[in-house]
């Protein structure tokens, strides 16, 4: 099943832009993701700072654009107007007020999310809140909304804990190191690390503890939206099932679906389950 609708092209008006200023009317602007956190997660990792976050971002919004450019191009960009695009702003606009709690920095991020029509199993957050959907996720595993806002609020806490920027960090190694050093001196290659960075940012693997951070931090997030947090152990026994039926799930390259990922999470349902009831409630 295919939603996407080659008529009404509208370059430049299909994404939509999600407003992430109701959280300042909640009352958590100042205060850190730890203060608030029910799920037991780490700090961030310390050796991101080898990499200024201002780069990182801007990497990913250079590189959600040029994506989103081909895919426009190609007419595969689904129309903000359809049900499935309007069902996916629906629960990034109920768990973007959240994520500043996480990070900061996410307060001033132009969050952006678009659908783009492909059978493929995946989905992504870049940094600096560039969200995408592909059709082959919501159409071939036929998930709910509550399982949607897991997988949302999983890709989210990637951007928002910063796993990208720490595993570049951590992988550049020397050169990038030279290379920043050379752009906080003034000497040129400005654009460099950016464009190095873009290359990889939206087929990073991450490590299994980043998974596990993103995997609690997107439970969280998504039950302080009013999302089911049983829904997370849903989604990864569709996965598991689809990988099984038809393999190569590109998700799935990323993102093993196994038994132990289940057991946290189940292990972590509890925890967040009074913020899922108190927000449905509210
Ligand atoms: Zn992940």
């Amino acid at each position: 099943m295919q939603c996407f609708s080659p008529v009404r092209p509208e370059p430049g008006r299909r994404s939509f832009l999600l407003a992430a200023g109701a959280g300042a009317a909640l009352g958590f602007a100042g205060l850190s993701g730890a203060a608030h956190a029910q799920v037991k997660v780490g700090g961030l990792s310390v050796a991101r700072n080898l990499v200024p976050a201002e780069n990182i971002e801007q990497a990913g919004v250079q590189q959600y654009g040029q994506l989103m450019a081909q895919a426009r191009a190609k007419n595969l960009l689904v129309p903000e107007g359809s049900p499935q695009a309007q069902r996916l702003q629906a629960i990034g606009g109920r768990i973007i007020p959240f994520a500043k709690q996480w990070n900061p920095r996410a307060a001033g991020w132009k969050w952006e999310l678009n659908l783009i029509s492909s059978k493929q199993v995946n989905a992504f957050c870049l940094p600096g809140g560039k969200i995408a959907f592909f059709t082959g996720l919501l159409d071939q595993l036929q998930l709910t909304d509550d399982e949607a806002a897991m997988v949302m609020g999983h890709e989210m806490a990637h951007a928002l804990r910063e796993h990208a920027r720490a595993r570049l960090a951590k992988s550049a190694g020397t050169g990038a190191a030279l290379s920043i050093t050379a752009q906080l001196l003034g000497l040129g290659q400005t654009g460099d690390l950016a464009a190095r960075a873009g290359t990889q940012l939206i087929s990073l693997r991450f490590s299994r503890s980043d998974e596990t951070d993103a995997d609690l931090v997107g439970l969280e997030l998504a039950a302080r939206a009013g999302y089911d947090p049983r829904a997370s152990v849903s989604l990864w026994k569709k996965m598991a099932a689809a990988s099984k039926s038809r393999g190569g799930l590109s998700f799935l390259s990323t993102h093993p679906s196994g038994a132990d990922r289940i057991k946290v999470l189940e292990a972590n349902i509890g925890k967040v389950d009074g913020l899922y009831k108190a927000a449905k409630r509210g």
